[in-house]
């Protein structure tokens, strides 16, 4: 059920998540499908209603230090501490020490636990209400693309969950960036904020682990995800043949390209992240769109270019 995101609809949504269920609703980053956290049977149904593998572990969101102390143990690193000063409330997920109160399903058995304070006003609400911890994944099934406003939700779980609250579509538009201490902190996801600026925060370097790298040691770092439901290429647009344009949609990053069936522009200004936050709305586009395939054109890797990329690729990938 869609409910406008009002005090009413919050608290409303808190007692359902109080109570063992699931609920969808905004952050700044995409909507979420949140169960509390300490509940491993209310975490099961997000697994369930996504059909996510339960080797994907889930990000914890939590409202405050409180919360923080509850779900993680120390020792917190000391760069940990500096990221969260600099980037909480934010869409900077830190994989950090696991206390024994959160599930093991939540962590896939890790010993660590993905955590997060989120920005939006919404997300933010909704746990202090709650007054627990919520593990959420983006609100779509698993593989699929991640949903930026409620009626993306509303399509493709609309049947799943209790709740949905509605706040039109999300800030930033793509999912957080996770950041892990090995104990050189290393970005393990590419996201909303850019690896300059951790590195600018930290005062040092910052690896990031691409797909090419990543091993089945890294649970959830799947090749293939984030995927539309026709084909999608990353191809130089102005290099495909007219013919075989008109039955392709264009994913364009300034530019438009004439001759394609359907297309959609990033930011005609080239700033990244209003590309970051169209993306997924135009991909839901230009996947119920008459066309046959979907070819991206190459973003440039910099700053929430990088994230772009990371997704544009994984959805490339054939399963
Ligand atoms: P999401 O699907 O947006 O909820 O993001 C969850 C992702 O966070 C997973 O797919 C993993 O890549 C990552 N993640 C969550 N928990 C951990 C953890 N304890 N260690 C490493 N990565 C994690
Ligand atoms: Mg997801």
């Amino acid at each position: 059920m869609l409910r406008a995101a009002t005090r009413e609809a919050i608290s409303a949504a808190a007692e359902i998540v109080r109570s063992g269920g699931l609920v969808a609703f905004p952050t700044e980053t995409v909507y979420g499908l949140g169960a509390n956290a300490l509940d491993a049977f209310a975490a099961a149904k997000i697994f369930e209603a996504k059909a996510r593998p339960t080797f994907d572990p889930l990000i914890v969101h939590i409202a405050d230090d409180a919360m923080l102390r509850l779900v993680v143990d120390e020792p917190i690193p000391p760069l940990a501490r500096r990221a969260m000063q600099r980037f909480w409330p934010g869409p900077l997920t830190l994989v950090l020490p696991k206390n024994s109160r959160v599930p093991d399903l939540i962590t896939a058995g890790l010993s660590t636990v993905a955590v997060r304070i989120p920005a939006h006003r919404v997300a933010h609400a909704l746990v202090m209400h709650a007054g627990v911890p919520i593990a959420a994944p983006s609100a779509n099934p698993f593989g699929a693309l991640s949903p930026t406003c409620a009626e993306h939700v509303q399509a493709t779980l609309g049947d799943r969950v209790a709740c949905i609250l509605d706040d039109g579509p999300t800030p930033f538009g793509i999912e957080s960036t996770i950041l892990a201490f090995l104990p050189e902190p290393t970005i393990l996801r590419p996201g909303a904020i850019a690896r300059e600026a951790i590195e600018e925060a930290l005062g040092c370097n910052v690896a990031v682990v691409s797909i090419a790298t990543s091993t089945p040691s890294v649970p959830g770092q799947l090749p293939q995800h984030y995927a539309p439901r026709i084909p999608l290429r990353i191809v130089d647009p102005a290099s495909v043949a007219p013919e075989d344009r008109r039955r392709a949609g264009l994913l364009a990053f300034r530019d438009d390209v004439p001759g394609y069936g359907a297309s959609r522009i990033l930011s005609p200004s080239g700033n990244l992240p209003e590309a970051a936050a169209q993306l997924f709305a135009h991909l839901h586009d230009l996947e119920s769109s008459d066309i046959d395939r979907i070819d991206a054109q190459e973003i440039p890797e910099v700053g929430l270019g990088v994230a772009i990329m990371d997704r544009l690729r994984r959805a490339s990938i054939k399963s």
